[in-house]
């Protein structure tokens, strides 16, 4: 059976009713028998139904063997970094997502977890990184905002002779354009809230881990700290996952366009997107995306936030706002809003500079898509010339 028919029928009917879609468990707890012997349900921090499904759906996707809903990518992120314990050191890619760097470096460094960012595009530095202390490797591929990709196969090799979990954050690329787990990862972390809800219209995050053991020690965080998903959220990030294969294929298709049609535009520098053959990465990312995703960055050829901000304000489809992953395209400019805060020079280096612009690229017909980006360009060459 092919994958997403697989997926869609793992999905069953409600065994008491019948009923095709699965049931909202709006509880807080459950009448026990007698003291202790209840159907697996106590309370619902520990387990709900409607979250289990959820749970057990994307450690099908991802090919784990367990999975865990969370109030929101970062708290499943959080359950993670847990695992560790002071003294420990994580390597994370240097172009990581802005809110894991705040909470790497500003929560877990207080409590003696040290960080070390590397640029895991090149698999020395990422040996050579590796000290006694490293007992957790962090990647996120493709990175945010400009899609660099790291070989998971080639890392987890690495963390394996060294006895490194190897954890990452696969929410650009969606468990359908790549699965992390079967090349290596011990976890996975997802956002759920761009492309497995994929509507903007809530908050989650995923973990999906390879063994039993860790995800028996997952299992024991959620429920020890607490910060599960809630029923109805559980039951919408569902509903989402049942359309992504259609809705992942056309944001790489509206994608590639937009990122071709950027290449040929005067006002562009650079265009960042994992499928075109001038990506740096893009021999790898062939090799381990089905998909190359929804998301595209460019840079302007003038570095000057003012002409940036203009841009991002001009546009009419491509809604100005933070996150990505949702049905409508949105543009935003980092320097501004997702990576404000990250230092400067270190954003720089990652080739954020004020003039870097990221699209996530949604189901609109491409050609209108593109026809609003044209009108800006005009308008801003306008402006340059002027
Ligand atoms: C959005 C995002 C997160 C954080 O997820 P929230 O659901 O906003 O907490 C983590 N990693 C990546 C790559 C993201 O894009």
């Amino acid at each position: 059976m092919k994958e997403i028919t697989r997926i869609l029928h793992s999905l069953k009917p409600d065994e008491l009713t019948g009923s095709i879609s699965t049931p909202i468990y709006q509880t807080s707890t459950y009448v026990q028998e007698a003291p202790g012997v209840h159907k697996g349900y106590d309370y619902a921090r520990s387990n709900n139904p409607t979250r289990k499904v959820l749970e057990d759906l994307v450690a099908t996707l991802e090919n784990g063997t367990h999975g865990y809903a969370f109030a929101s990518g970062l708290a499943a992120i959080d359950s993670v970094l847990k695992l560790l314990k002071a003294g420990d050191e994580i390597l994370a890619v240097d172009d990581i997502y802005g809110g894991a760097f705040r909470l790497f470096t500003h929560i877990y460094q207080k409590f003696g977890i040290s960080i070390r960012y590397v640029d895991t595009t090149v698999i020395d530095k990422v040996e050579k990184a590796i000290s006694e202390k490293t007992k957790l490797i962090w990647l996120e591929t493709p990175t945010n905002p400009t899609l660099k990709i790291s070989d998971i196969t080639a890392i987890a090799q690495i963390a394996k002779a060294h006895q490194i979990l190897l954890c990452v954050d696969n929410t650009f690329a969606s468990p359908l354009a790549q699965k992390p787990l079967e090349l290596g990862a011990d976890l996975v972390v997802h956002s759920a809230t761009k492309y497995l809800a994929g509507h903007s219209d809530l908050i989650a995050g995923l973990v999906v881990t390879k063994s039993k053991e860790l995800g028996e020690q997952i299992k024991f965080i959620q429920n020890a700290s607490g910060a599960i998903l809630g029923p109805f959220d559980s039951w919408l990030v569902i509903r989402g996952i049942e359309t992504l294969p259609l809705r992942l294929r056309q944001h790489s298709e509206n994608a590639q366009k937009i990122a071709e049609f950027l290449l040929t535009q005067p006002l562009v520098k650079k265009v960042y997107y994992p499928g075109l053959t001038s990506h740096p990465n893009h021999e790898i990312a062939k090799k381990q995306l089905n998909y190359f995703g929804g998301i595209v960055s460019f840079d302007l050829k003038i570095d000057d936030k003012e002409i940036a901000t203009k841009v991002v304000s001009s546009t009419s489809l491509f809604q100005l706002a933070e996150s990505l992953g949702g049905i409508k395209s949105l543009i935003c400019l980092p320097c501004e809003m997702t990576h404000k805060s990250i230092p400067v020079e270190k954003r720089y280096e990652s080739g954020v500079t004020d003039s870097l612009i990221r699209l996530s690229v949604g189901l609109e017909e491409v050609e209108d898509l593109i026809d609003d980006l044209s009108k800006v360009f005009k308008l801003a060459t306008t402006a340059v010339t002027v």
